[in-house]
């Protein structure tokens, strides 16, 4: 089937003209239509736009030109400002927001020919770790436990619907961000491959904001490969986003047959945490033992810091959550609802607008950035950022790489963890840390647990070095041996 196919295949296929781009999109946009009701991965669905983008590609790549995305269908999280077509970022209250403008990743996207399928579903402004708190409904992970296939589980989330529609075969890739985790938790849970880059390496520009210094966008697809492709034209600098990296864009595609001979690869204590499954301890150790087969070195190493990332996290994220989130006013923005006078109309849009994890999001922000509680929340969590960072740095002048879990354990049911917020943001307890870093991390699907759903591992490289994580992300992928397909495409 195409949908089948891995990116890089499909565009060797493409090229050959062995299918026309048309007939990949309709492939997909089948599969959505077959699905899509039972997961809920797009909140909406271009299909018009795309068959005109499929046409163009196959247009193109009759002339033998198109870029090096020509005629592949993507999933695009409802995050990405898309000129024209509505961006919701999972919330009510921009439930009506048709932007004018596309964002820089996605314009660099469509500049290399990428076909636009939808806007993904997700977290409501990417807070969450299910998928549960989105304005327009929960996303189902395509994968099911052995012997129950009544229980619904959650695809992760901030970027769930994202994960779903690669895993499920709805795209051959999608973009996802990642704040505090919402690229790799995600991955982890479905089944495949995602990365955040360093930060500074994809544009924000254009990216409805969560944590200005945290969120990363980044590429989901089923193997580490499609990843280094797609990264590839994410990525660069714009002058649109002060932040924005001005480096050159190596072949990161390139960077994942290289192999692992000779790299020193650091396990970092701190990531045994207390009451961790089993058998995720036992992936690691497996995980380790393929590096090490294939010819690396591993090394012991300690990130001190770790204890604190979770709590330093939510309290940067929800600071800078409660800033970027003033401007939804009623005014500006989507959602209006009338009220007495100007502050009346605010609040009243606010409370319609808002649920309830953005809302606490916001009450937490407020508090820590309050003038009696900002040295000692917000200034004291801004130093033990630096520290966690230090930690990385350090480590990275003995190891070129370090590999833990991506997540402390599997997917859960839907309605999970819901009922102590503290409880669901312990899935982020092995991603936080690279993102208050902003060094680059990928998680790569690695096994399968005792109920046959899969696990991933987390490779965590320096600073701007990317084609070292696809090195070892792929290494671990080819010991792996395997692309993993969902046992049940939604309980079917
Ligand atoms: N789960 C984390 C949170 O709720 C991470 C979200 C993200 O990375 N966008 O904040």
């Amino acid at each position: 089937m195409l949908t089948d196919l891995t990116l890089a295949a499909a565009r060797e296929g493409l090229r050959a003209r062995r299918f026309s781009a048309r007939e990949l999109t309709e492939a997909h946009l089948a599969a959505i239509e077959a699905l899509n009701p039972l997961l809920n991965a797009f909140i909406t669905v271009t299909g018009e736009a795309a068959l005109r983008q499929a046409d163009a590609a196959d247009a193109a790549l009759a002339k033998g030109q198109g870029g090096p995305l020509a005629g592949i269908p993507l999933a695009i999280k409802d995050l990405y400002c898309t000129a024209g077509v509505r961006t919701t970022a999972g919330s009510r209250i921009l439930e009506p927001f048709v932007p004018p403008y596309e964002s820089t990743v996605t314009a660099n996207l469509l500049r290399d020919g990428a076909v636009f399928l939808g806007k993904s579903n997700m977290d409501e402004f990417a807070m969450g770790s299910s998928n549960m708190t989105s304005a327009f409904g929960a996303v189902e992970n395509p994968w099911k436990r052995a012997g129950d296939g009544s229980a619904a589980l959650v695809p992760g989330g901030s970027s769930g619907g994202s994960a779903a529609a690669v895993a499920a075969r709805l795209a051959l890739g999608a973009t996802g961000t990642d704040t505090g985790g919402s690229i790799r938790q995600p991955a982890s849970f479905c089944g495949i491959a995602g990365i955040k880059p360093t930060y500074g390496r994809c544009s924000r520009w254009g990216v409805v904001a969560f944590a200005s210094s945290l969120d990363h966008p980044g590429p989901f697809a089923r193997t580490v490969e499609d990843c280094a492709i797609l990264l590839g034209s994410m990525a660069g600098h714009d002058p649109k986003d002060s932040t924005s990296a001005d480096r050159p864009v190596p072949d990161f595609a390139a960077a994942c047959a290289r192999g692992v001979k000779g790299l020193r690869i650091g396990v970092p204590r701190e990531y045994r945490a207390d009451g961790m499954p089993a058998e995720i301890e036992a992936l690691w150790q497996q995980g380790l033992a393929w590096l090490r087969g294939a010819g690396a070195e591993i090394v012991d190493v300690s990130l001190p810091h770790t204890k604190y990332g979770l709590a330093t996290y939510y309290i940067v994220a929800p600071a800078e959550c409660s800033s970027n989130l003033a401007r939804y006013d009623g005014v500006r923005f989507g959602l209006r609802v009338p009220g007495e006078d100007l502050d009346d109309l605010y609040e009243r849009t606010r409370a319609a607008g808002f649920g309830a994890e953005v809302k606490r999001r916001i009450m937490i922000g407020t508090y820590v950035l309050s003038a009696g509680y900002f040295d000692a929340y917000y200034l004291k969590a801004q130093k033990v950022r630096a520290l966690i960072l230090k930690d990385f740095t350090d480590a990275f002048g003995r190891v070129d790489a370090l590999l833990t879990p991506t997540t402390p354990s599997a997917a859960f049911a839907q309605g999970e963890n819901m009922d102590d917020p503290v409880k669901m943001y312990l899935n982020d307890v092995f991603t936080v840390p690279a993102d208050l870093a902003g060094v680059p991390a990928l998680s790569v699907p690695a096994g399968l647990d005792a109920q046959g759903l899969p696990l991933g591992l987390q490779v965590i490289g320096r600073p701007f070095d990317e084609e070292g994580v696809f090195a070892v992300g792929a290494a671990i992928e080819r010991a792996a041996g395997f692309v993993a397909l969902p046992t049940l495409r939604a309980g079917g």
